[in-house]
C-alpha cells in the first residue's frame, strides 16, 4: 500500500522532518574527540522531547536508543555506548522522529576533527549521490530512477554502494512502501506519484558492498572493514518537483 499525503499532511511530516534536522544541527556541534556516542544519545534524546518530539528509534522492534551513531567501518544501526570519538574519526548519525502521529528520518555522516582526504571524499560523493536520488524523486519517474542516479554517482567516483539494506517510503509510519533500493536500472519498479514521501538513503563504502551484523543484532559492519557513509533526507513528491523536508538551513 502506497499512500499519497495531501499537503497538511507533507506539512505535519515537514514538522517532525525538521525537528530530526535541528538535532543533527546540535549534534554537529557536540562532535569532537573524546565524546561517547552515549553522551550525543543522550543529548539528542533530551532535544527530542525537549521539542515536543518522541525519538522514533526508541523500543522499534527492540532497539533501545535514540540515535544510530555508525562509526568508521559500521555502516548503519549501531547502538550507543562507552566508545569514544577519535581524531580522524568519521561517524553516521542516524535520527528518527514522530510527532502528532507523523515520522521524519534523517542521517548525516560527521568528520571527527581533522580526517583524512579520503574520509572528507567519501562523505562529500555519499550526500552527493543522495542528492542525484532526491533530483530523480518526482511523479511520474519510477523508483529505478532514484536507485540508478545514486549508484552510477558511487561507482563513477570509485566507491560501492551498499545493497542489503535499502531507503522507504514513510509518514505515519516510520516504514512504508515502496523499498528504496540505491542500485538497479532505470526505468524499473513501482511508479512514482506527486503525494508520495520517502526516505532516500545511500550507504556507501570504500571497499566492497558486502555487509555483516555483529553479535549484538543490530550492528552493521563493511565485510571487509572498510569505512562507510551514510546520508538521509526525508522527500516529499511535490507538484513541482521533490521538497527536502529534512533539510538542514540553507540546503
Ligand atoms: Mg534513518
Ligand atoms: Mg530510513
Amino acid at each position: 500500500m502506497v499512500y499519497l499525503r495531501d499537503r497538511r499532511e507533507i506539512e505535519a511530516i515537514r514538522v517532525a522532518a525538521q525537528l530530526v534536522a535541528r538535532t543533527l544541527d546540535m549534534l554537529g556541534r557536540e562532535i569532537r574527540p573524546g565524546v561517547t556516542t552515549a553522551a550525543l544519545d543522550r543529548l539528542a534524546e533530551t532535544f527530542i522531547r525537549d521539542h515536543g518530539g518522541r525519538p522514533a528509534f526508541k523500543g522499534y522492534r527492540g532497539f533501545p536508543a535514540t540515535i544510530c551513531p555508525s562509526v568508521n567501518e559500521e555502516v548503519v544501526h549501531a547502538i550507543p555506548g562507552p566508545r569514544r570519538l577519535d581524531d580522524g574519526d568519521m561517524i553516521g548519525v542516524d535520527v528518527g522522529v514522530e510527532m502528532n502521529g507523523y515520522y521524519g528520518d534523517s542521517a548525516r555522516t560527521f568528520a571527527v576533527g581533522e580526517v583524512s582526504a579520503e574520509v572528507r571524499r567519501l562523505m562529500q560523493v555519499t550526500r552527493e549521490a543522495l542528492l542525484e536520488g532526491v533530483a530523480r524523486a518526482r511523479g511520474g519517474n519510477r523508483v529505478g530512477d532514484i536507485s540508478h542516479a545514486i549508484q552510477t554517482h558511487v561507482e563513477r567516483n570509485g566507491f560501492s554502494i551498499v545493497r542489503a539494506l535499502v531507503g522507504h517510503g514513510i509518514g505515519r509510519e516510520m516504514h512504508e512502501e515502496p523499498q528504496v533500493p540505491n542500485y538497479g536500472p532505470p526505468d524499473r519498479g513501482p511508479r512514482l506519484m506527486i503525494g508520495q514521501v520517502l526516505a532516500i538513503e545511500p550507504m556507501v563504502n570504500v571497499g566492497g558492498p558486502e555487509v555483516v551484523t555483529q553479535p549484538d543484532g543490530w550492528t552493521v559492519v563493511t565485510k571487509d572493514g572498510s569505512l562507510s557513509a551514510h546520508f538521509e533526507h526525508t522527500v516529499a513528491l511535490g507538484p513541482n518537483g521533490p521538497e527536502i523536508l529534512s533539510a538542514a538551513e540553507g540546503e
